[in-house]
């Protein structure tokens, strides 16, 4: 076989099991599976690429400095704070892909319109992603830079001039090959990134994340036409789709159109309503009564949120769910689909202290039973359980799905303090009639029913 014919056999190779990975990590079960395969396709990917280079002592280097890098910050970084290190991820794929298609244009010699085109779009989209991904790991770390608004009057027309000096410029760089428009290019376009997410806050980052997401794969895609590199466009393109399907998936679960998160612009500040008035009847409860009124509950659905995670109280979750089980009580988890930082936050962590899938409820499973449960335990959730979602059109959240905990028949919030969620408006839900507050962080909290239950 020759050079040319096994180096495309292996990409095909690659591309199968990146296919494969995708499938597989569709269900949590086979995830770990999925995450594995994909990865031997992209090692695959990588050291036949470096096979077909005249000397890669260079590359060779770098891939070793970037795995190192890696390597660390995989170890070291807080569970809590992987959706940030997602965020930075994704924006390192659009600035490699803008890097690898400039490299490419400066050693181009009188090239084809298409290929010039696709270098084009590959700096747009690339550096978009970088800049868009750098104010999301700002929003997500809760810089306050990130986290106040942004929007100003007329943003959205000075996007638009902004994406049409693109295009402009982008015919400028086809039809004279000039470095000078590529630079004007990755200029205009890092405004636009910036200025693209930064009025992006509320509940609508789990969106504009997976647009990013899907971004990073595009740009990739696009280099793939410039380098003339297969495997590049399949895994761009199949990055950007499943970025693209991911995005209608947190639309939906937030019941939101595309354009209306991209360009509905929020301001929480003016419809937050007074805290101090809403918390008025707030109760707060220890937990050897919750012990109590769980010994006595047939059914208790939990509902964790972002919370849990900072707590890292899943094993404590599981702890006392078995406790009631072997009580008798039916307990089941209710997941909302935009419940932590990052899309499955919950099931990731649920999986990991191995909590059975089939405990696992979706939002719009779990909703219509609501009414027969006892207790609603909501652990370190704020915004997917505001019902000022339904009520208030005015909201950050107006509109979107939450887990209806209001219905049961005694709500117990566990969090520290009655601070807000991520849209940062207050919740209703903790004054109500049927709703306890046991304060604390998430874990200790859990330990101490745990107890409790144990002494009972
Ligand atoms: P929220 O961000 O609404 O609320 C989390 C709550 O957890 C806080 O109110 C906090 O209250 C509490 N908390 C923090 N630390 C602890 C602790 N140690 N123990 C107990 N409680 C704690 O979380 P939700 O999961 O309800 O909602 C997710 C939000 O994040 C949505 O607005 C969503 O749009 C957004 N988002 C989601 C992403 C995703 O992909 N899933 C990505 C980006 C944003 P206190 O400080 O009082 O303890």
């Amino acid at each position: 076989m020759d050079t040319s014919a096994f180096v495309k056999l292996s990409y095909l190779v690659a591309a199968a099991l990146f296919i494969l990975g995708l499938k597989n990590m569709a269900h949590p079960r086979t995830a770990v599976r999925g995450n594995m395969l994909g990865a031997a396709g992209m090692f695959l990917a990588v050291i036949v690429t470096l096979m077909t280079l005249e000397q890669f002592g260079f590359i060779a280097v770098a891939a070793l400095v970037g795995a190192v890098i890696g390597l660390v910050l995989a170890q070291r970084i807080p569970m809590t704070e992987m959706p940030q290190l997602v965020a930075l991820c994704n924006g390192f794929g659009g600035i490699a892909s803008t890097l690898v298609a400039g490299a490419e244009f400066l050693r181009m010699e009188a090239e084809t319109p298409d290929v010039l085109i696709a270098t084009a779009v590959s700096a747009v989209i690339g550096t978009v992603t970088f800049w868009g991904s750098f104010v999301a790991f700002g929003k997500l770390q809760g810089l306050k830079a990130f986290s106040k608004n942004w929007a100003f009057p007329g943003q959205q027309a000075i996007n638009a001039l902004l994406l049409l000096t693109l295009i402009v410029l982008t015919a400028w760089m086809v039809s004279q090959q000039t470095v000078a428009a590529l630079i004007a290019i990755v200029i205009v376009a890092s405004i636009l990134g910036f200025l693209l997410v930064t009025p992006i806050g509320g509940a609508d980052m789990p969106v504009v994340i997976a647009l990013l997401n899907s971004y990073s794969g595009l740009a990739a895609a696009a280099t793939g036409f410039v380098i003339d590199n297969n495997v590049l466009i399949i895994a761009g393109s199949l990055v950007g789709a499943s970025g693209v399907i991911l995005t209608q998936i947190m639309c939906k679960a937030m019941n939101r159109s595309l354009t209306n998160v991209l360009f509905g612009g929020i301001d929480a500040s003016s419809v937050a309503g007074d805290a101090d008035e809403i918390y008025a009847t707030v109760r707060s409860t220890s937990p050897d009564d919750v012990a109590m009124i769980l010994e006595n509950a047939q059914r208790v659905v939990i509902v964790p949120g972002y919370g849990m995670a900072v707590a890292q109280a899943q094993h404590a979750v599981r702890e006392m769910a078995d406790l009631l089980g072997k009580n008798g009580t039916d307990v089941v988890y209710a997941i909302h689909p935009v419940a932590g930082r990052m899309p499955g936050h919950m099931n990731v962590l649920l999986a990991e202290a191995d909590v059975p899938y089939d405990k696992l409820k979706e939002m719009d499973e779990i909703n219509p039973t609501m009414v027969t449960a006892d207790v609603a335990i909501v652990i370190g959730a704020n915004d997917v359980v505001n019902p000022v979602a339904r009520t208030d059109p005015k909201s950050p959240i107006a509109g979107m799905p939450i887990i209806d905990v209001d219905k049961a028949r005694t709500v117990i919030v566990i969090k520290r303090s009655l601070s807000p969620g991520f849209a940062g408006i207050p919740n209703p839900l903790f004054a109500a009639e049927n709703s306890l507050m046991l304060f604390g962080d998430g874990k200790q909290a859990l330990l101490e029913i745990v107890a409790a239950l144990k002494e009972a």
